[in-house]
């Protein structure tokens, strides 16, 4: 089978990257015969993105860019775009060409072989400064311990087949953990492993507070282990308790009052902190529940390249 391969690629202020990415993996895919469509998500950028995506439309019939309504995160940028694909199967890439487009072959011929789900995996980290491996290292073992899933040399830039495609959109969740779901689906998969490139022109946006920030999100909403920490705080404060009263009852029973102020302000401290700790922890719950409830679409489209053309062949004016 030699099915249409959709690539989707999210891009945020990324209008160094656009053309020469579009160019890059079109090459790649063409030189191996395979049919393709590039389907870029401007995710709301402040930058010239969305302009030239259209110009990389313009020049390739195969390009297809969607410009949401205002920054909506990767995560969202992704499903909008697996929602939109119209391929067989769809490869999602980042659009600074950290994912080499040359494993998208591989990759496909894997899924021709009748894998659903092909995995891009890490070899290396690729360059990073100190700090954001070290706090990239952090977030990926949180986040590993607590989805059961290994994400650590785990990346967004996966082939999915049609299936799975079909089933990550019709999910009813907001707040997605692409990464991890793809795991959850179990459909049958692979890995291929890549060396990450440098990015090809501007910086990554993450910060340390935003990496904290996806990291909460995603594990609160991926899963509920944080909520069975919360009992298991509550067992050990009682463990504690009992044994601090059977001491303390002893001494009395010998007749040494128990002595120790500091103990009493020492044990305050830490049910309060405890106490607050596990509410805050129910906190981030209830916030994905409230946000669950409300169910507020994950994306807005302002407009596709398709609609411009159309709009040009109705008024017979070039925007
Ligand atoms: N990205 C996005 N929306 C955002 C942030 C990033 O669509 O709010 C895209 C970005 O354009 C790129 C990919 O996600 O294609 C990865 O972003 P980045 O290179 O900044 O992250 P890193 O490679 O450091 O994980
Ligand atoms: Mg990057």
């Amino acid at each position: 089978m030699g099915g249409l391969l959709s690539v989707v690629i999210p891009s945020y202020n990324e209008e160094e990257n656009i053309l020469n990415t579009a160019q890059a993996i079109a090459s790649v895919l063409r030189g191996e015969g395979i049919a393709y469509e590039l389907l870029f998500i401007d995710d709301g950028s402040r930058d010239a993105t969305y302009d030239r995506i259209r110009e990389a439309a313009q020049a390739d019939p195969a390009v297809r860019g969607i410009a949401l309504s205002r920054n909506f995160g990767k995560e969202a940028c992704i499903f909008a775009g697996l929602n939109e694909a119209k391929g067989s199967c769809c490869v999602v890439i980042d659009c600074d060409l950290q994912h080499p487009p040359q494993v998208i072959p591989q990759m496909y011929r894997l899924w021709q072989e009748g894998y659903d789900i092909v995995e891009g995996v890490k070899s290396s980290r690729g360059k990073e400064s100190f700090f954001h491996r070290m706090s990239a290292g952090l977030f990926y073992k949180l986040m590993s311990r607590f989805t059961k899933v290994d994400l650590n040399a785990s990346s967004d830039f996966k082939l999915l087949d049609r299936k799975v495609v079909d089933v990550l959109v019709s999910l009813q969740e907001r707040n997605t953990f692409f990464r991890a779901l793809t795991f959850w689906t179990g459909f049958k998969s692979t890995e291929v492993e890549f060396e990450v490139a440098e990015r090809a022109h501007g910086q990554s946006k993450w910060s340390l507070l935003g990496l904290i920030r996806y990291a909460v999100r995603n594990v609160t909403s991926f899963t509920t282990v944080p909520l069975q920490l919360v009992t298991g705080l509550g067992i050990a404060c009682l463990i504690g308790f009992i044994i601090v009263g059977l001491q303390t009852f002893i001494r009395f029973c010998m007749g040494r009052s128990a002595e120790g102020f500091t103990t009493v302000i020492l044990l305050l401290l830490f049910i309060g902190g405890a106490i607050m700790v596990s509410l805050g922890i129910i906190g981030h719950y209830i916030a994905r529940i409230f946000e669950e409830v409300k169910g507020r679409p994950k994306y807005i489209i302002r407009e596709r390249t398709e609609d411009a053309s159309s709009r040009e062949g109705a008024d017979g004016t070039n925007r």
